[in-house]
């Protein structure tokens, strides 16, 4: 099996087609595992490119098993922080998304009794959602059987739970307070307004359950386990080799060409690497479908990132306790990319020691951005670097509002822009989690193979709307499972010594 992309759902494919026996060959065109979860270092500083929040990180939730054996949990210390965001107003009002739905709860109806009918609507949907994922803990050492009828009268609130909330967007339900600092600061709780609220409350459920937490050393020591257990199940892996184009004889996949022009043969290819580019490009849009060829024309993906981080000699203890830190007004607007903002959201790492010297901190804005504009100042890598700073010079002008003296205290300034995630990832527009999850994809998936093209199948965040670390390792897990389905082998997934050894999947 040839696997294309050493991301984390081209890891995963690679983990399981070893543990079913497949002989596997793993091409990343990059020198390093992990595609979109990253980090790198700039002045002693450590610049995490993904994870805030890891979900399945505790026992007990579905994913944990996964992470399991993958080999990257247990593993590293999981942070669990109280708070997701902090939404600032005008004064010192703000709007506190707290992990503890039932703290979550008491602050939003200190806010708003007026709203306490729509509260409390929003907190039952949040603790049924949950009921989905997790059984009591009372329970937990019941036999399988007994565990699932117990757990049947959780899942059917969770079920209409998501019936309840399935096509409502954080905008719709942000207008529907009658509070109008609630109204105009829960739009702000997440970067899409338009976002599924079923998203949120699965977020916010998890959190609750402590079940999506942060991995100390951050995407690395994610990316560096799951290349790990690949090796240790005796996968193989070759960095710096770029696949140009998959090769087809009699409509069935048979191998990759590198860029180099060699080849290598395969019986059965797998693309964890961009959705657009293996279809239009590795495939030259061969094998398309009108569904598919629609999907890739109309629907809206996650906006590629300004990613713009600063290290600073301060430790801002305020944005420690936060998974995604704080949204903040300007009193000044500011014009960043071509964009005005009123507001800012900014996020900083000081829970993790291991990312910044002692006593001081990576301050991080990422902002929706143009890969258009962004590709054309490339054509000029002065206008491109004039740009870059400009950029950041505007982010920290909004910053200083919020946290006077800042620039002072900078000692590393670091600028990632749309072009940047494309040049070392391979995403389609520099997109950072593929499609935007909505209320009309929410839980679809799209095809893993491609019409009319056998021994070919795709994994990641292109075949999975909404992306994300989980979806990409699940992803590959359940590519390998349908490629054994194919050939009538039974899949089996194992642990890691010492969790255990090999069992069956049913
Ligand atoms: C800023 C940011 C924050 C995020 N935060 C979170 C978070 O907190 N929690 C969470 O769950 N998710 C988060 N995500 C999303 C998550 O990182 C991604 O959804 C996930 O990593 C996607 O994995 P993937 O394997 O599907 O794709 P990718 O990571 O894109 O992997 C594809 C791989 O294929 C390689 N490749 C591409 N083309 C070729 C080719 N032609 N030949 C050889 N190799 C090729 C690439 O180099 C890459 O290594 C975040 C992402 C970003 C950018």
């Amino acid at each position: 099996m040839v696997i294309i992309g050493a991301g984390v759902a081209g890891l995963s494919a690679g983990c399981y087609a070893r543990m079913n026996g497949y002989s596997t060959t793993i091409l990343e065109m990059h020198t390093r595992p992990g595609g979109l979860c990253t980090q790198w270092t700039r002045n002693g500083y450590v610049i995490d490119g993904c994870v805030h929040w890891l979900v399945g990180s505790a026992p007990g939730h579905p994913f944990y098993r996964l992470w399991q054996e993958l080999g990257v949990l247990p593993g590293p210390s999981i942070i669990d922080r109280e708070v997701f965001v902090r939404v600032e107003g005008e004064g010192d009002k703000a709007l506190v998304v707290y992990s503890d739905v039932d703290r979550l709860q008491a602050h939003l109806l200190e806010i708003a009794g007026e709203d306490a009918g729509q509260i409390k609507e929003f907190i039952r949907g949040i603790r049924r959602m949950g009921r989905l994922t997790s059984a009591p803990r009372s329970i937990a050492h019941w036999p399988r059987v007994l565990r699932l009828l117990a757990s049947l009268p959780g899942i059917l609130l969770g079920v209409l739970a998501l019936r309840r909330w399935r096509s409502v967007t954080v905008s719709e339900f942000a207008s529907s307070f009658e509070n109008e600092f609630l109204r105009e600061a829960f739009v702000h709780v997440l970067d899409f307004p338009e976002f599924p609220m079923v998203g949120l409350m699965m977020t916010l459920a998890w959190l609750d359950q402590g079940a999506a937490g942060y991995p100390v050393g951050g995407s690395q020591v994610l990316a560096d386990a799951l290349e790990r257990r690949y090796l240790e199940l005796g996968g193989e892996i070759q960095y710096g080799e770029r696949v140009a184009e998959i090769l087809v004889e009699n409509d069935a996949a048979v191998g990759v060409r590198l860029q180099d022009g060699r080849e290598e043969r395969a019986d059965v290819v797998v693309s964890a690497a961009d959705g657009h580019a293996t279809i239009f490009e590795l495939l030259g849009g061969r094998y398309v479908g009108e569904r598919l060829q629609r999907t890739y024309d109309s629907d809206p993906i996650f906006p590629p990132l300004l990613h713009v981080a600063f290290g600073v000699a301060r430790d801002l203890p305020e944005l420690s306790d936060s998974v995604v830190g704080i949204v903040f007004p300007l009193h000044e607007p500011v014009t960043i990319d071509c964009q005005r903002h009123t507001s800012i959201a900014a996020c900083a790492y000081g829970f993790d020691p291991s990312l910044a010297p002692p006593g001081k901190t990576v301050l991080k804005v990422m902002l929706p951005s143009d890969h258009a504009r962004w590709a054309a100042l490339a054509e000029d890598p002065d206008a491109y670097r004039s740009a870059k700073e400009d950029a950041a010079a505007q982010v920290l002008n909004a910053l200083e509002q919020r946290f006077p003296g800042l620039a002072d205290e900078v000692e590393m300034t670091d600028v990632a822009t749309p072009i940047t995630w494309a040049r070392y990832t391979g995403n389609w527009q520099g997109s950072f989690e593929g499609w935007l999850l909505t209320t009309k994809n929410l839980g679809r998936q799209l095809p893993r193979t491609l019409p009319g093209l056998r021994q070919f199948y795709m994994a990641g965040q292109w075949v999975v709307p909404g992306g994300g670390l989980p979806t990409a390792a699940q992803s590959g897990r359940t590519v390998v499972r349908q490629i054994c389905a194919a050939s009538r082998k039974r899949f089996v997934t194992s642990l890691p010594a010492p969790i255990g050894g090999e069992d069956a999947d049913v």
